[in-house]
C-alpha cells in the first residue's frame, strides 16, 4: 500500500538512498582500515509527513507492518528501531523533530549483504533533513546512521555501509579511510561493470563469527604495541604473533595494501587480480569463506570475461561479487548459476537488478 493509503494523505517530502557493495577491503573497516563500496542500482525510499495525533508512525511496504511509536523511552524492535534511532539522535544533536509519518518501500534485497539498513537509516535522515531543512551534511548523515545501527538497532557496524549509502554512486567507487573519514572517488574499472550473486546459503555464524574475528584483530594489535592493525603496512612485523592472530592479521594487512595498490591506479585486469587475491585472503588466512562461496566463487573466475571475484561482505554465506566485462553481466550469471545449482546449490542474481 502507499502512503496516501495508509495515511490519509499525500507525503510531504521524500528521499531515497541506494544498497552498496564493497569491491575490496574486507573486515578492514573495524581495523581502521580502507575499503572500497560502490553503489549499487537499487534503492530505498522514504516518504514522509507530519502527524496530527503527536505519535510517529513507520510503515514499511515490504513487510507490510506498521508502527507506532507513544513512548518516545522504549525503543521499538525490528525496522522501527532504525528509525527511530535517526530520529531520537537528531533530537540529541539539538533539533526538534515532530511527530511524523514516515512510510518505506525498497528494492535493496533485504539481509543479503547488500546493505538495506543502511539504505533504511540514510533514506530515512535525508527525508527529515528535506522536509525541516536540517543543515547536516552527508558525512554526518553516515555518522548518525551507524549511530542508530549501533546504539537503537543493536548491530556493532563500522561506518562502511553509512558513507557508501551517504556519498557513493553507482557509476564510482568510494575510497575511504575509515579512520580519518576521508573519501576518494575513483571511477569505476574501465570496460567493466559489477555482478552479484547471492550463494543462497544463509549467513547463520556471520554474527558469532565476526565477533570472534574482531577480538582477534584488537588482540593481535595489542601484541604489536599499535592501535589498530591498520598502523601496520609491512607483513614481516606479523612474525612474533602467535597462530592464528598471525594468520588473521596478515589478511588484513594484505587487504589493506590491495585497497591502497588500487587508489594508486591500476589497470581492470590488475582490479580482477586483487579481488582474487582477496578471495584467498578471506578463504585461506581470514577464514571466513564457506565451501558454497568458494565453489561459485571459483566458477565465475574460470568464466571468460570475468575480471575478478570474491566473496563480500562479512562472510559464513552471503553473496560473491565480480568484476565483469561490461554489458556481459547477465549471460555470464547465467552460465555461471546454471553449473553452481547443478553443483547442489540455489544461487541468485541480485545486480543488475532484475526488474
Ligand atoms: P542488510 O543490511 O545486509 O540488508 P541487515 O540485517 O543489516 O541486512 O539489515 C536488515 C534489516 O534492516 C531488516 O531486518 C529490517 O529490520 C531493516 N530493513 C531494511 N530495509 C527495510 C525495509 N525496506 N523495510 C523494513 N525493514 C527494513
Ligand atoms: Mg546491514
Amino acid at each position: 500500500m502507499d502512503f496516501k493509503q495508509i495515511f490519509g494523505r499525500a507525503p510531504e517530502a521524500e528521499a531515497i538512498a541506494p544498497g552498496r557493495v564493497n569491491l575490496l577491503g574486507e573486515h578492514t573497516d573495524y581495523n581502521d582500515g580502507f575499503v572500497l563500496p560502490t553503489a549499487i542500482p537499487q534503492c530505498t525510499k522514504v516518504q514522509l509527513g507530519l502527524s496530527t495525533d503527536g505519535q510517529h508512525h513507520f510503515y514499511s511496504k515490504n513487510l507490510d507492518e506498521r508502527v507506532s511509536i507513544s513512548d518516545m523511552l522504549l525503543t521499538p524492535s525490528g525496522f522501527a528501531s532504525y528509525i527511530f534511532g535517526c530520529i531520537q539522535l537528531l533530537e540529541r544533536e539539538g533539533y526538534t523533530i515532530p511527530s511524523i509519518n514516515l512510510h518505506v518501500s525498497s528494492e535493496v534485497p533485504i539481509g543479503s549483504g547488500l546493505s538495506s539498513s543502511a539504505a533504511l537509516e540514510v533514506a530515512t535522515l535525508r527525508g527529515l533533513r528535506s522536509m525541516l531543512n536540517l543543515p547536516i551534511d552527508d558525512v554526518r548523515i553516515a555518522q548518525i546512521a551507524q549511530q542508530a545501527e549501533i546504539h537503537y538497532a543493536g548491530v556493532q557496524c563500522g561506518i562502511m555501509d553509512q558513507m557508501a549509502s551517504s556519498l557513493a554512486d553507482t557509476k564510482h567507487i568510494l575510497f575511504l579511510d575509515t579512520r580519518s573519514l576521508q573519501t576518494r572517488v575513483l571511477p569505476l574499472p574501465t570496460g567493466a561493470e559489477i555482478l552479484v550473486i547471492d550463494s543462497g546459503v544463509p549467513r547463520t555464524l556471520a554474527g558469532s563469527g565476526y565477533n570472534q574475528r574482531r577480538a582477534e584483530c584488537e588482540e593481535a594489535a595489542r601484541l604489536l604495541r599499535v592501535k589498530a592493525l591498520r598502523d601496520i603496512t609491512d607483513v614481516s612485523a606479523l612474525e612474533e604473533l602467535p597462530l592464528p592472530l598471525r594468520r588473521r592479521a596478515r589478511h588484513v594487512v594484505t587487504e589493506d595494501n590491495r585497497v591502497l595498490e588500487v587508489l594508486q591506479g591500476v589497470s581492470t585486469q590488475r582490479f580482477g587480480e586483487l579481488m582474487n587475491a582477496s578471495h584467498a585472503s578471506l578463504r585461506d588466512d581470514y577464514e571466513v569463506s564457506v565451501p558454497a562461496l568458494d565453489t561459485l566463487v571459483g566458477l565465475l573466475q574460470e568464466t571468460p570475461g570475468v575480471f575478478g571475484a570474491r566473496l563480500t561482505g562479512a562472510g559464513f554465506g552471503g553473496a560473491s561479487v565480480a568484476l565483469v566485462a561490461s554489458a556481459e553481466a547477465r549471460a555470464i550469471a547465467e552460465a555461471v548459476l546454471e553449473r553452481y545449482n547443478r553443483a547442489g546449490y540455489l544461487g541468485q542474481i541480485l545486480v543488475p537488478s532484475v526488474s
